[in-house]
């Protein structure tokens, strides 16, 4: 009953539908990288064109435009330094043609959309850690006109949505966040909004549905987009302690339940994806009182879903970020751990059996207990 009552109140005071305006909350941080490297094609694209015009009004001063398409060495010496510089760096570059050939992505979505890759937070657990090649510089690509022109051709197909009751009505489903944040970087680049208003306004042959996920809080730019219902934004949540100890240089907690609340007031489907799970002391009063929160943050009648993933490292991730976070208290200790290994032979440490069962029994409980219209997509 708590929970409903919660959700009543926050609902009369942020009607849904444009009785009242939505109102955003006052973003905590906004990245200014420290160099940014144009290449000749993506100089040449429109959209490049736009986000060069952005950074240049965002003040950034070191940009440099190259004369061909190869970027310069970023390596150093593999130092710290080298290390910060390149998280620092962002490359606008149009990207090989390859990656436009869009890849399933099970279970998060149909396909994998890539806006750009790499992102300037310091998650001591970073997903990108062991699936980056080369520095962690951020590229943007500059394509984003053509590569939305080019999804038109997956519509229809796919097996995510298609083969999940709880996907039903969601259509051909695009993920965007397979290698970046876009909200870290939507100040400087537009390209969420691009996105979106293309999902929002486009004649589609068939339903669709662009996915976000982010660890940061700027929506203003996303309030009154035409989104028409087919962008889910679902935000990155932990426990507070968890995200205060490991997720550096993204917004707090709090400041990403506030924008969820405002992207579900100006009409968003929205998520949790609560990630990754770390059963630390305390473990239960933590996710309870972020799922608490979540649940006073939203209006009555959010279209909510939600995501659950554990923590997990492979060696290759931990070999990176040992080497880029050395001093890190993360526990990343394959003795605790249970092996998997998937398809190819790839290895995994996850937590037992006997931790996992208690830890999906619980939530799935608690999301029950406390977001009753909510979907829980999976568990893993
Ligand atoms: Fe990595 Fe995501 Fe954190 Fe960025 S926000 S550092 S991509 S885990």
């Amino acid at each position: 009953a708590a929970p409903v009552a919660a959700l009543r109140s926050v609902s009369d005071a942020s009607p849904v539908n444009g009785v009242r305006p939505v109102t955003a909350p006052t973003p905590s941080r906004r990245w200014t990288p420290s160099r940014v490297l144009v290449t000749r094609s993506a100089a040449e694209r429109p959209y490049g064109q736009r986000v060069l015009a952005r950074l240049e009004a965002a003040g950034v001063s070191d940009i440099e435009l190259l004369r061909g398409d190869r970027l310069p060495s970023l390596r150093g010496n593999g130092d710290r330094a080298a290390f910060m510089a390149a998280k620092q760096t962002l490359a606008l570059v149009v990207p090989p043609a390859s990656l436009r050939r869009l890849q399933p992505i099970a279970p998060s979505a149909d396909w994998r959309f890539d806006l750009a890759q790499g992102c300037p937070a310091h998650c001591q657990y970073c997903y990108l850690a062991g699936s980056l090649s080369g520095p962690p510089i951020t590229r943007v690509y500059a394509d984003l006109d053509e590569a939305l022109t080019g999804l038109d051709g997956y519509v229809g197909h796919g097996t995510v949505t298609s083969g999940s009751a709880a996907r039903a009505g969601e259509g051909t489903t695009f993920e965007a966040s397979c290698y970046t944040d876009p909200l870290a970087l939507e100040h400087l680049t537009g390209g969420l909004a691009t996105a979106i208003t293309h999902f929002g306004t486009h004649d589609w042959a068939g339903p669709v549905q662009l996915r976000a996920t982010t660890k940061f809080d700027d929506v203003a730019g996303l309030l009154d987009l035409p989104h028409g219902g087919r962008t889910r934004l679902r935000f990155s949540l932990n426990a507070a302690s968890v995200a205060r100890r490991f997720e550096g240089a993204t917004s707090p907690v709090a400041g990403r339940i506030a924008a969820l609340g405002a992207v579900a007031a100006a009409g968003y489907p929205v998520g949790l994806t609560i990630a990754p799970i770390m059963p630390g002391e305390g473990w239960r009063e933590g996710y309870g009182q972020l799922l608490d929160d979540v649940a006073a943050a939203l209006p009555r009648g959010t279209d909510l879903t939600v995501e659950c993933i554990t923590h997990r490292f492979t060696p290759g991730s931990k070999a990176t970020l040992t080497d880029w976070y050395p001093r890190t208290k993360l526990e990343m200790d394959e003795t605790t751990r249970t092996t998997k290994r998937g398809k190819f032979g790839a290895v995994k440490h996850v937590y037992p059996r006997d931790t996992m069962a208690e830890l999906r029994s619980w939530f799935q409980g608690a999301i029950a207990d406390r977001l009753p219209d909510a979907r829980l997509l999976y568990w893993t």
